[in-house]
């Protein structure tokens, strides 16, 4: 079976800024996989392109089985996305947002009503009237994770999606996360919170100034008792710039 992802050469540049630098990625069907950096180290780059929200200047995007952009409409009804900046509609309510979402996943009218009214309870967003617009942004997130799901995707890809929800809040989509993996789905999440890749994932790469700098399952990087935050560091070298200021 083809991999959940396969890239290959992938590369974008802004202006002189190579963002995305020759990335070469596979991710094994059924894995919790993290994608993590520094900022600035091509993470949301790499996901916008994995996704179809902007084009690749070069090398080749496979998502599972389906090759961008010729399949992008097949890769789309597969997979669920929450885009770093939650693409939401302010004037809808969350249940109406969500309800349109399945809407635009092909679901019936009835069923995606019924769906939208059980994932805002399973994120525990109240079901007032309360609009998207008035939302804070840890129930922007909560809501856009609730859309990833209404179709039911074998793929999600997930740019931060613990960025500003509160710890109930990012407890219960742990759980929902982890759930969806033992039941076959694959997640490529990107962040720079280490400890929820040590808690939640089982592949782990690592990318700085657009190249893969480590690829391998979790424990192969913690090998010889080493923290995931010392592993980090010692692959970045970025160890020796503790510098100190004279009046701090
Ligand atoms: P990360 O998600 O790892 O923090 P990004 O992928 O957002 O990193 O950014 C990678 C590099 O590309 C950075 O140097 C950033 O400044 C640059 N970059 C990202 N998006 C744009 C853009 N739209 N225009 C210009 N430069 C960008």
């Amino acid at each position: 079976m083809s991999p959940a992802i396969l890239v290959r050469d992938l590369r974008k540049s802004y202006g002189l800024t190579a963002a995305v630098d020759g990335v070469d990625l596979e991710v094994p069907r059924g894995s919790f996989f993290g994608f993590l950096g520094p900022n600035g180290a091509g993470k949301s780059t790499t996901i916008r392109m994995l996704t179809g929200l902007i084009p690749n200047d070069g090398g080749s995007i496979e998502i599972l089985g389906f090759k961008l952009p010729g399949d992008a409409l097949e890769i789309k009804k597969r997979i669920g996305l929450v885009p770093e900046e939650s693409l939401l509609f302010d004037r809808l309510s969350g249940v109406e947002f969500l309800e349109f979402v399945g809407r635009m996943y092909g679901l019936p009218r009835p069923t995606a009503m019924e769906r939208a009214r059980e994932l805002m309870d399973l994120f525990q967003l109240q079901t007032d009237r309360k609009i998207i617009g008035e939302y804070s942004k840890g129930m922007r997130k909560r809501v856009a994770m609730a859309a990833s799901l209404i179709h039911h995707p074998e793929l999600f890809l997930l740019d931060e999606p613990f960025e500003g929800v509160d710890a109930v809040g990012a407890r219960v989509m742990k759980d929902i996360l982890t759930d969806q993996v033992r039941r076959g789905a694959t997640i490529f999440l990107t962040t720079h919170v280490l400890e929820v890749v040590e808690r939640l994932c089982d592949r782990v790469a690592i990318i700085n100034q657009g190249r893969i700098v480590a690829c391998a399952a979790l424990n192969e990087l913690r090998a010889g008792g080493e923290s995931l935050e010392d592993a980090f560091v010692r692959l970045l070298g970025a160890g020796q710039q503790t510098g100190r200021l004279e009046w701090l």
